[in-house]
């Protein structure tokens, strides 16, 4: 990108300069004051994305607690046929029912895509052992 002031072609700041929006390179930036892009307020960073083994998890915490879907639903309030979908991975818990499944049975079904990335591990070659290990 061309500076919109001097020309020089390694521009690719924004800048309001006496009143103006321009594109400015740093030399001509000094002039007048930077204009931050607004991002898109997104949530990309605050999504918080389901751990592939929710359901394991939430049925392993949950047996563990020596509890039947039915008791947790009483506890979250929630349908016991949701809970149980939920169990056999046939729905994917909204965050709101995921955060409480945390909270209630202490275990981590939500993490961040950042998390998620690190954390996962490919599907295919996740054994019984792996599952039991992360559970
Ligand atoms: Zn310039």
């Amino acid at each position: 990108m061309e500076c919109d002031i001097c020309g020089s072609s390694r521009a690719w700041r924004k800048a309001r300069i006496e009143g103006a929006l321009v594109t400015a390179c740093d030399k001509c930036m000094s002039h007048g004051e930077e204009v931050v892009e607004e991002q898109p307020k997104s949530d990309f960073f605050e999504v918080r994305e389901i751990h592939p083994n929710f359901a394991s998890r939430v049925r392993l915490a949950r047996e563990g607690r020596r509890l039947t879907v039915l008791d947790l639903s009483r506890i979250l309030g929630e349908k016991e046929n949701i809970l149980s979908k939920i169990e056999k991975g046939d729905v994917i818990p909204s965050a709101d029912v995921a955060a409480r499944l945390e909270r209630e049975l202490g275990i981590e079904i939500l993490c961040s895509p950042s998390e998620f990335r690190i954390k996962t591990k490919p599907v295919a070659k996740l054994t019984i052992g792996d599952v039991a290990e992360v559970a």
